[in-house]
C-alpha cells in the first residue's frame, strides 16, 4: 500500500502522534501510525517504557516490515505526579478518577523531553496528531511551527455531539439529569439527557485541564477520526460547518491489520493462545456464537458479571466470554471454579480471562453478534467485520453509540440501561441488568427471523462498505493521501 510517492528523503513529512495511554486511545493511534507510514509517511509514536514492553510485538513487525515507525518511549514521572510507580496507562490506576488528574499532569511532564528530542532529529517534525486529552502538544507545535491535529477516538456523530454540548453548555441549567435535553444544530432531532451525555465522563477537578483542551482543539487545524465518509456525512459535513474545521475521516483504522497475527497483536498480550481461540471458532457454524466483551477499562460490578454469566447460559447459544476480574476481583473467579461454569458451558461457551484478540474474533466467520459496552473501537470493529450489536453502555460518548447503532444504523439492539456508572466504581454490587433479560436479548439478537436478518443483512452492507473505503481509491484512503500531500505542501511553503 505505498500509495504516496516521495521525491526525496527530505520531502518526506514527518508525523509526531501522541497518543493518550489508554488502550482505546493507544490501538487505534497505533493503526493510524501505520496507515500513514504505510501511506509513505515518517512517523514519530510516543509512549512510556511500559507501554513499549505491552506493544514488544507489533514494534517488532514494524521494524520487520521496514516501516518508518520510530516508537519513542519517554520515561513517565509518576513520583513527581504522586502516583505508584509502573501507573503508566489508565488501566493500571488502582483508585479510577482520583489518580486520572495525576495521570493526565504526569503527561504534560512530557513536553520538554519530547522538544528535546525532536530538536536532535534529522528530520524535523512536521505535523503534530495528538489525543485532546493531550493539550500540551499544543506547545510543541508551535514550538516548530508545525500544525497540530486533534485525534478524540469518537464517532464523527459523538465528536459532533459533545462540541455543541460544550460550545452551548447545553446541561448549565439543568437539574433532572434523566430530562431529554436537545442538542442544537444536529443534523436530525436527537435529545440526550445528562446522565447519558459525553459529560457523563467528566470528573470534577479536571476544570483547569478541560478548559486547556478546550483552548487547544480550538487552535488545532481540524480532526482526525476513526471513522468512513460513508457512514457518517451528516455529522462530518456538519462539524466542518458548525465548527470550520476539517475532519479528516479516515477509517476504520483497524482494518490496516491483514494478517491473524496482526490483529492479534493488538493492544495487549492475548490471554488465549490465539490457536485454540481459532480452531474453537472453526468448529463453530457461521454466524452461530456470541461475543462478548466490554473494552478495555470497563469493569462490572461482581453480582452483575454472575447474571450475565447465568444469561448467556440460560440462551443455550455460543459465545466467546471475555472477563476482566483477575486479582481485582476474586470473588469471580472463586464463582467460576466454585459453581464450576466453565465445565457447565464447555460445550458451547470459551471464556477468555483477560485480553481477548478481540478484531481477531470478530473478524471470524463464526461470529453472529457482539454484546458490548459501545466504546467506539468496539463499535467500529464490529462495523467493518459486518457483526450486529447488543449496546450495554457505561460511560462517556458510549450512550451516543449506542443511538448511532440501534436508532440511525439500525445494526443493533439495546440491552436496556439508562444511566451512566462512574468509572472506577466496579466494586459495588448494583446490578444493571437481570439475567433473564440477558437471556432474552442473546436471542433476540442471534434470532435468524425476519428482524434479525434485516439487521444482519444491513450490517454485512455496512461492513462491505468500510472495508472499500480503505481500499485503494476509497474515500479513508484517499483522505489518508490528501493528509499527507497537505502537510508536505506546507513544508515546501
Ligand atoms: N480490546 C481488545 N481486547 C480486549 C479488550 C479490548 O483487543 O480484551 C481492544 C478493542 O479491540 C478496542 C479497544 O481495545 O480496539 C477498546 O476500545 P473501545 O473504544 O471499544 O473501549 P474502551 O476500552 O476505550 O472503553
Amino acid at each position: 500500500m505505498n500509495g504516496f510517492n516521495h521525491g526525496s528523503q527530505s520531502k518526506q513529512p514527518h508525523f509526531v502522534l501522541v497518543p493518550l495511554m489508554a488502550q482505546g486511545h493507544t490501538i487505534p493511534m497505533i493503526d493510524m501510525a501505520h496507515l500513514l507510514a504505510s501511506h509513505g509517511a515518517l512517523v514519530t509514536f510516543v509512549t512510556t517504557p511500559l507501554n513499549a514492553s505491552r506493544i514488544e510485538s507489533i514494534i517488532q513487525h514494524a521494524k520487520d516490515s521496514q516501516l518508518p515507525i520510530q516508537f519513542l518511549p519517554l520515561p513517565f514521572n509518576c513520583a513527581k505526579a504522586g502516583l505508584p510507580e509502573g501507573s503508566e496507562n489508565l488501566d493500571t490506576l488502582r483508585t479510577g478518577l482520583h489518580e486520572f488528574k495525576a495521570f493526565l499532569e504526569a503527561c504534560f511532564l512530557n513536553k520538554d523531553p519530547l522538544i528535546s528530542y525532536l530538536r536532535e532529529h534529522k528530520t524535523p517534525p512536521s505535523c503534530v496528531i495528538s489525543d485532546t486529552t493531550q493539550p500540551w502538544t499544543g506547545e510543541v507545535a508551535r514550538e516548530f511551527g508545525i500544525p497540530r491535529l486533534c485525534f478524540i477516538g469518537f464517532s464523527a456523530f459523538a465528536s459532533l455531539c459533545r462540541e455543541i454540548t460544550v460550545v452551548h453548555k447545553i446541561y448549565d441549567n439543568v437539574t433532572d439529569e434523566n430530562e431529554p435535553v436537545p442538542v442544537p444544530g444536529f443534523p436530525h432531532p436527537l435529545e440526550v439527557p445528562k446522565n447519558r451525555s459525553v459529560l457523563s465522563f467528566s470528573p470534577p477537578g479536571l476544570e483547569n485541564i478541560r478548559e486547556k483542551m478546550k483552548e487547544e482543539d480550538s487552535k488545532s487545524v481540524g480532526l482526525i477520526t476513526n471513522t468512513f465518509q460513508e457512514l457518517e456525512s451528516p455529522y462530518i459535513d456538519s462539524y466542518k460547518k458548525l465548527f470550520g474545521k476539517k475532519v479528516w475521516a479516515i477509517g476504520p483504522m483497524c482494518l490496516y491489520n491483514k494478517t491473524l497475527k496482526q490483529m492479534a497483536f493488538r493492544g495487549n498480550r492475548a490471554s488465549i493462545d490465539e490457536e485454540r481461540c481459532l480452531n474453537w471458532l472453526d468448529s463453530m457454524q457461521d454466524g452461530s456464537v456470541l461475543f462478548v466483551n466490554f473494552g478495555s477499562i470497563t469493569r462490572s460490578a461482581p453480582l452483575q458479571l454472575i447474571e450475565i454469566g447465568l444469561g448467556l447460559e440460560a440462551s443455550r447459544k455460543h459465545f466467546i466470554w471475555v472477563i476482566k476480574a483477575g486479582e481485582k476481583m476474586p470473588e469471580i473467579e472463586q464463582w467460576l471454579i466454585e459453581e464450576k461454569f466453565e465445565e457447565r458451558v464447555k460445550d458451547r461457551g470459551l471464556i477468555i480471562k483477560g485480553w481477548a484478540p478481540q478484531v481477531m474474533i470478530l473478524s471470524h466467520r463464526a461470529i453472529g453478534g457482539f454484546l458490548t459496552h459501545s466504546g467506539w473501537n468496539s463499535t467500529i470493529e464490529s462495523i467493518c467485520n459486518g457483526v450486529p450489536m447488543i449496546t450495554w453502555p457505561h460511560f462517556g460518548d458510549q450512550f451516543l453509540n449506542e443511538i448511532f447503532v440501534v436508532d440511525v444504523l439500525k445494526i443493533g439492539i439495546r440491552i436496556g440501561v439508562d444511566k451512566s456508572i462512574v468509572w472506577g466504581s466496579e466494586k459495588s454490587d448494583e446490578i444493571m441488568v437481570r439475567r433473564d433479560d440477558v437471556e432474552r436479548k442473546v436471542l433476540e439478537l442471534m434470532d435468524e427471523e425476519k428482524e434479525g436478518m434485516e439487521r444482519k443483512v444491513r450490517a454485512r452492507e455496512l461492513g462491505d462498505k468500510a472495508k472499500k473505503a480503505m481500499e485503494e481509491g476509497g474515500s479513508s484512503y484517499k483522505k489518508i493521501e490528501l493528509l499527507i500531500q497537505v502537510v508536505q505542501e506546507r513544508m515546501l511553503k
